[in-house]
């Protein structure tokens, strides 16, 4: 079973140009975090790129949104270098904040245990596009990576994730994803859910990072069971 990440118009209109916002720059660094992690995992990659041509201010997009954003020559529509990947990834091209291309595209999810989805809007394109995929693939958990992605405003942003956690995505920051994996193999070497607590323990008698007491644990557990 592989796992699939899909990255919803991390475009330079979204971030610094045409239609960004201080929110999307500071996500970008998180992004390229999260391509990292799903690259170490060999997680399969899509693009989808908002692609726009001189007709835009005639349709109805346009009209409401009278913004030339991620027009087709533009630079604007490029990928932030923080989204690119040297791994395949298939580029979705989309004139419209859902798309339907998806179901040209079915065969991405064969055989696919996961679905981890970030980027631009939370409250546009992501959550449209996240809909279309729970209707397609209704048996394949699908997870939105909250602090990879950023609203058309901070309280359309938290909004946004409230619906979708309602329609039953996993909502979690890329954190939450790595200590839940750690979780996973500690809890099939038998010993459940003691390292976070302990972590919690330590973290507060040091004052140190959760995280770094965490890992810290964790090591020292799991090297001590490779021994044994
Ligand atoms: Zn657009």
């Amino acid at each position: 079973m592989k796992k699939l990440l899909i990255i919803i118009d991390a475009q330079n209109d979204f971030v610094t140009g045409t239609l960004g916002s201080k929110e999307a720059e500071a996500t970008a660094p998180v992004i390229a975090k999260v391509m990292e992690y799903a690259e170490d995992r060999g997680f399969m990659f899509v693009h989808t790129v908002d692609t726009h041509d001189n007709s835009y201010f005639d349709t109805q997009e346009g009209k409401n949104l009278p913004v030339a954003h991620c027009m087709w020559d533009s630079s604007g529509k490029a990928i932030i270098k923080e989204a690119r990947t040297d791994m395949k990834s298939r580029i979705i091209e989309k004139s419209t904040f859902g798309t339907l291309s998806w179901l040209n595209n079915s065969d991405l999810f064969h055989d696919v245990s996961d679905i981890y989805m970030c980027g631009f809007c939370t409250d546009i394109c992501v959550i449209a596009n996240f809909q279309i995929l729970k209707a397609m693939c209704p048996e394949i958990p699908i997870t939105i990576i909250s602090d990879a992605c950023a609203g058309s405003t901070p309280e359309l942003h938290e909004a946004a994730l409230k619906v979708m956690k309602a329609c039953q995505a996993r909502v979690k920051t890329l954190e939450e994803i790595k200590l839940e994996e750690q979780e996973f193999f500690v809890a099939g070497r038998g010993c459940g859910k003691t390292i976070t607590s302990m972590a919690q323990v330590v973290s507060k008698a040091f004052d140190i990072p959760f995280e770094d007491a965490y890992e810290t644990i964790w090591n020292a557990f799991y090297n001590s069971k490779e021994e044994t």
